[in-house]
């Protein structure tokens, strides 16, 4: 997979890990029900729920930025070899799709100036650390970490084999930058807080030649979250503030042409909130 799309003049690749069908939409949501989800069949099918299981196809994947100056990784993806208890399918996995999809965009990891996080779940900072001679390391040999402090102090009281491997590392290296939720890395680069999934949860805000776009991290996650603003995914750790986030972002991009970068839903991935009825849909990049 090679694909590039530009904002501007900053040039966005998506980098795939997986995509396939999860989980049904009761699973991922406690309050969907049986019938709102039949009223958005025929919008959500095939692209973003199986027909044939019922069950909602997300995507796995970074985004890498290439800017006049710098080239950004964002949300890492899984990895290899990581501790997933509470996954099976993630838990030591042996697979280099992503790394393969790296390189098919052009890129190696000694190529990454910054990598960021919209937050430190491991399906967002996998590839972090890679390991190597039984010690966890930095995947990116010459890249600074950007995390945003409020979500290390989160992560780090929550503890557990997710930071363990994939941030304390890269802190023990002396690799990370600990920054303000609304930290700006240039003009057209700069963290948005959007609390709710985590604590500390950011979205990247980009801007360059009058174009706009933003890369949602968990803020939301299904493209049947723009009809129901207030279904709040089972591991939103804040629920009623990640509803009120989803739901403000949504309208503030409703309409306004931004480019639309949302790393779970399914291919291809990019496109813009518009209104339906009493709220919202997703409509994908190419898509009338
Ligand atoms: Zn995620």
């Amino acid at each position: 997979m090679s694909e590039a799309r530009s904002i501007g003049e900053i040039e966005v690749r998506r980098i795939l890990e997986m995509e396939e069908p999860f989980v049904t939409p009761a699973e991922m949501f406690p309050a969907a029900t049986a019938e709102a989800v039949a009223a958005c069949r025929r919008w959500l099918e095939p692209r973003a729920l199986c027909p044939a299981s019922g069950r909602l196809i997300l995507a796995i994947q970074s985004f890498v930025l290439r800017t006049r100056h710098h080239t950004i990784l964002i949300d890492p993806c899984v990895g290899n070899d990581k501790t997933v208890d509470f996954h099976p399918p993630w838990h030591r996995r042996r697979d280099f799709t992503w790394l393969r999809n790296l390189k098919a965009n052009g890129l190696d990891p000694a190529d990454i100036d910054f990598v960021m996080c919209t937050h430190l779940h491991i399906d967002h900072c996998g590839w972090n650390t890679s390991l190597i001679d039984g010690r966890w390391q930095p995947t990116f040999p010459n890249a600074r970490y950007l995390f945003a402090r409020s979500e290390v102090a989160h992560a780090q009281a929550t503890g557990g084999a997710t930071f363990e491997e994939n941030v304390l590392p890269i802190l023990d290296a002396g690799r990370a930058d600990l920054v303000d939720g609304d930290f700006a890395l240039d003009d057209h680069v700069r963290l948005e807080p959007t609390p709710g999934h985590t604590p500390g949860h950011v979205s990247i805000r980009l801007k360059s030649a009058g174009q706009r776009g933003v890369i949602t991290g968990d803020l939301i996650h299904s493209p049947l979250q723009c009809a129901y603003p207030e279904w709040g995914y089972v591991y939103d750790a804040l629920p009623d503030a990640a509803g009120r986030t989803r739901r403000r972002f949504l309208e503030d991009q409703c309409g306004d042409g931004t480019l639309v970068l949302a790393n779970h839903f399914p291919s291809p991935s990019f496109g813009r909130v518009v209104e339906s009825g009493a709220a919202f849909r997703f409509r994908y990049d190419g898509e009338d």
